[in-house]
């Protein structure tokens, strides 16, 4: 009899986005002449930079020749690639991270979701609250929990986010073992400054625990007190992998590429507490279940640290901080609570209602679709995210259907 791993039982229904839908659809039926504004989805809109696309298409030239044709890739990604990320997005900032420590991948989900694979079952998790859902997902897969009631997995560690912490956790009050930290923040879009980031990198040094760094959102970053990397705070390299994406600093969500950095001297450990790399594991892991990303994107993906590419990438970034701006300004001067929209794409708004009462208030009043921030965990209960990835356009309309309404 063929079995199934019963933790996949254990999964709450990812009903957010498919009740969002299923909503948005009814509402649309009984309203077509409404239109609507999707404010809710974390997907970029700006087309991919022209210095990648033209990078892209002399690439797959490069596949149509027979003396440039080129199949399988290196394992852990091309070195060209592999060096222009240790020199522009390391090095030149002094962050001291060579080519062979970054991992080119297809995306930061698969790897924010696989790297957990290299840990024994019993260690303790602690997770954001509110939380990117892959975290969680993929330990509950991996049987790391117990069942969900009221709203958290049993035997998972929450790190809650709260306006009463200014939506950075506190170090746990336990001994916990990894650590998911992501900041710039989805959903909250919060940030963490340098003195901050060096207490959870000295407790992870402390207890022998590892800090998995989800930096997808670090092209947001404007203020210099806040890091773009876990590893420009000293000894970093020792206890947290980081993981980039080109997702929403380049435009990558359709075209798929991200790397990750595990620094050589990053351990975890055997039963008998003997240091094992952590570099090796991940390399072996990655040989055995990938085999890499196409060869034309990541020439795409190499073109964002040419001149024109940087220039690109900085107008595209500039243009969604400035939706995040108006959202940001228009929803504080109607008097709301909110975090982020200065270095993130993302505002994450007290709604001072239950959040999915807000969400069918703004669809039904305003026909704008948002995100309920219960469905990013307990501690969202009672907030929406709005997302400044839309044409300035339809932002513009949507903030002023909200101050018709509020
Ligand atoms: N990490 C966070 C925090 C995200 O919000 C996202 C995408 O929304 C990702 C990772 C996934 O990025 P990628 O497109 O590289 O898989």
């Amino acid at each position: 009899m063929i079995k199934v791993n019963e933790n996949f039982l254990k999964l709450k229904s990812s009903y957010l986005f498919s009740e969002i839908a299923k909503r948005v659809k009814k509402f649309q039926e009984q309203n077509p002449n409404v239109s609507i504004i999707k404010m809710g989805i974390g997907d970029v809109t700006l087309p991919l930079p022209p210095a990648c696309i033209k990078a892209m298409h002399c690439a797959i030239d490069e596949m149509a020749n027979i003396s440039t044709f080129k199949g399988y890739g290196p394992e852990q990604g091309y070195l060209f690639l592999r060096e222009k990320i240790a020199k522009f997005d390391f090095q030149k900032n002094n962050i001291d991270i060579e080519a062979d420590e970054i991992f080119i991948s297809d995306g930061a989900k698969c790897d924010t979701g696989n790297f957990q694979e290299l840990f024994s079952q019993t260690i303790k998790v602690a997770v954001p609250d509110p939380v990117y859902p892959v975290y969680v997902d993929t330990n509950v897969m991996a049987g790391r929990t117990g069942e969900f009631k009221n709203g958290q997995y049993k035997n998972l560690f929450y790190l809650s986010s709260t306006k009463q912490n200014n939506y950075l956790p506190d170090l746990p009050n336990q001994k916990v073992d990894l650590i998911y930290l992501c900041f710039p923040n989805n959903p909250t879009g919060a940030t963490i400054d340098r003195n901050t980031l060096q207490k959870w990198v000295d407790f992870a040094l402390e207890n022998k625990a590892l800090i998995l760094f989800d930096a997808a959102y670090e092209a947001f970053i404007q203020e210099p007190n806040i890091p773009h990397s876990i590893f420009e705070i000293p000894n970093a390299k020792k206890v947290a992998v980081e993981f980039r994406s080109f997702s929403k600093t380049a435009g990558f969500t359709g075209t798929r590429c991200a790397f990750t950095v595990v620094p050589k001297e990053c351990v975890a450990y055997t039963e008998n507490g003997k240091p094992v790399s952590l570099h090796s594991l991940w390399l072996r892991r990655q040989s055995t279940k990938f085999n890499g990303v196409s060869y034309p994107v990541q020439r795409a993906a190499e073109a964002v640290y040419s001149p024109e590419g940087k220039a690109e990438v900085k107008q595209n970034i500039t243009y969604y901080l400035n939706n995040a701006k108006l959202i940001k300004n228009t929803i504080q001067n109607l008097g709301f609570h909110c975090v982020g929209g200065e270095n993130s794409p993302y505002i994450w708004i007290e709604c001072k209602q239950n959040s999915w009462d807000f969400f069918d208030f703004l669809l039904e009043k305003a026909g704008i679709v948002c995100t309920p921030g219960e469905g990013f965990g307990k501690c969202g209960e009672g907030y929406i995210r709005l997302s400044a990835f839309n044409s300035k356009e339809n932002v513009e309309e949507a903030m002023q259907r909200i101050k018709n309404i509020l």
